[in-house]
């Protein structure tokens, strides 16, 4: 019997090549964001490297966006306490300089912190510390959608259907 792996969290992922990569990840019993695995697993050139943060877009980016920035923390945590309170200057100048450089008009910043398996999880697919700087392409909304991001789902969650 394998391991369980506690970096990932599959019920999280949404996308069918994601998926396959995560299984493997799992397999192996990795994380993918620590720094040993993410030239095994991530595909997109890193953008900017910190002292506390490595920028890079997502590689399995939602649907509906214009931009999708991840900023991966270079140590492995998992919680919000054992972040450093200094990265997070860091991590506003690497995110407001590439929203500039990008002409970005607007958007989101969303991190996602800790896992409690026992009941659902909080929505991340990697418990590593993470943070995503993301434009909604507004055009491609329809009327009644909305652009969100998700912060938990419980256990063995059903999606709505209409
Ligand atoms: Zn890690």
């Amino acid at each position: 019997m394998s391991k369980e792996n506690k970096y990932v969290n599959l019920s999280a992922v949404r996308r069918e090549d994601q998926r396959e990569v995560m299984e493997e990840i799992k397999r192996q019993g990795h994380c993918p964001f620590c720094l040993e695995n993410l030239q095994k697993y991530h595909k997109n050139p890193i953008l900017k490297e910190g002292k506390f943060w490595i920028l890079t877009e997502n590689q399995w980016p939602y649907k509906k966006i214009k931009h999708q920035l991840l900023a991966i923390y270079k140590t492995h945590i998992e919680h919000l306490k054992e972040i450093d309170p200094e990265s997070g200057k860091e991590l506003i100048e690497m995110f407001a300089e590439e929203a500039e450089k990008r002409n970005m008009k607007g958007g989101g910043v969303a991190m996602r912190f800790g896992s409690n398996p026992e009941y659902g999880n909080y929505g991340s697919s990697v418990l590593h510390i993470h943070a995503h700087l993301v434009e909604p392409d507004l055009e491609k909304l329809e009327e009644t959608e909305a652009w969100r991001f998700k912060f938990g789902e419980p256990k063995n969650y059903k999606k709505r259907v209409g």
